[in-house]
């Protein structure tokens, strides 16, 4: 699969001045409870009215959607507010479903979008049709995985393509719900900069409060839009409720998100920008240098050891370290997060090279 500008036709052709914004409830849950939310979103910003109407849930028993029913509901918000609908399908029944009830979207969740059969039934069952199918990422922060799921749709003759970020699963818990593993995102956009993508910041935290925050560092990014849960009594939502903003909230969140243009003109911009970038170019060589330096030295540790036959890993040193060096990042504005990270993967290139001289 190529980058191809086609991708984007779908969204250009919407000829939007804002970023694309889907948004509508978790789940459907009743026809009113989606009509509701559906008429206090019309007058909005919103082009894409979601639900979710078959749910893939952690465990069996949960609210695991409303099934084929929810299909007509979503017919009725097109006729009663002319908003065009998605919502996600996870297999090849679904797709037909939704194809015959005229959905004008279909996304593929982050659940199925890890199995490589799941996606070429779904691919299959999509042949041909002009519908814009948008996939998530995989839950795994695999992006050949996301991008081999995205080409077997792409390869059944889907043009309309998308994506959206949603965030990772991981076992340690972090402020996010998902963790945004931006670099990915990142890379993303570099391989495929025609395909679009939409930002999930209800998936990546799993909480209303950090919505606004993640939604402007996607829009910074660049990201094409967003899609965002929105219920009108989210505490009662059957499914996500604490990630969930009211209507109201959502329209504020519009408001208030800075919308910054890809590229400016203007000269005095370009030339700043253009510094800017220099530095950071430099400093990021001097980075690499200094590391380079730093597992030399490792190196001759290494070889120090091997003489004594010293165990590679030293804990009570290594936990000095990181301690300072967090208090060290702190007086220069890096987050203790970082700080660990960082280190962390540093200490391991150190024991790699230890390791590669202890044992010849
Ligand atoms: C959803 O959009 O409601 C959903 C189930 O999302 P994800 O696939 O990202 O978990
Ligand atoms: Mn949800």
């Amino acid at each position: 699969m190529e980058n191809n500008k086609e991708m984007r036709a779908w969204l250009d052709d919407l000829n939007l001045n804002h970023p694309l914004v889907i948004a509508g409830p978790c789940s459907a849950e009743t026809e009113e409870q989606v009509l509701k939310i559906a008429h206090e979103l019309k007058d909005t910003d919103v082009s894409y009215f979601r639900a979710g109407i078959w749910k893939p849930r952690t465990r069996p028993g949960m609210f695991e959607g409303v099934g084929a029913l929810g299909l007509k509901w979503l017919q009725k918000v097109k006729e009663e507010t002319g908003m065009k609908v998605c919502t996600e399908v996870a297999n090849a029944a679904h797709v037909k479903l939704a194809l015959e009830h005229d959905i004008d979207l279909l996304w593929i969740g982050a659940r199925s979008t890890v199995s490589p059969f799941i996606m070429q039934e779904i691919a299959d069952a999509l042949e041909g049709t002009d519908k814009p199918v948008l996939i998530k990422n995989p839950v795994n922060p695999d992006l050949a995985l996301w991008l081999g799921g995205i080409e077997r749709i792409y390869k059944s003759g889907v043009q309309n393509i998308g994506a959206i970020h949603r965030g990772f699963s991981t076992y340690a818990k972090t402020k996010f719900r998902n963790t945004p593993e931006w670099q990915l995102a990142i890379e993303f956009q570099n391989k495929f900069p025609d395909i679009p993508l939409i930002n999930d910041p209800s998936h990546i935290t799993g909480k209303r409060d950090m919505i606004m925050e993640v939604s402007q560092e996607a829009l910074d990014l660049n990201f094409d839009g967003l899609m965002i849960e929105t219920h009108y009594d989210p505490e009662n939502a059957w499914s996500d409720a604490a990630q969930q903003v009211t209507p109201e909230t959502l329209v504020q969140i519009m408001v208030d998100l800075k919308i910054r243009k890809e590229g400016s003109s203007e000269e005095d911009y370009n030339k700043t920008l253009n510094t800017l970038r220099a530095q950071i170019d430099v400093v990021d060589n001097q980075i690499i240098e200094l590391l380079g330096k730093r597992m030399e030295a490792a190196d001759g540790i290494g070889a120090l050891k091997k003489t004594k036959n010293v165990a590679v890993l030293q804990n009570k040193r290594w936990n000095e370290i990181l301690g300072k060096m967090v208090i060290e990042g702190e007086q220069h504005g890096l987050s203790e997060e970082f700080i660990l990270r960082m280190f962390k993967a540093v200490h391991q290139e150190s024991i790699n090279h230890q390791e590669k001289i202890i044992n010849g």
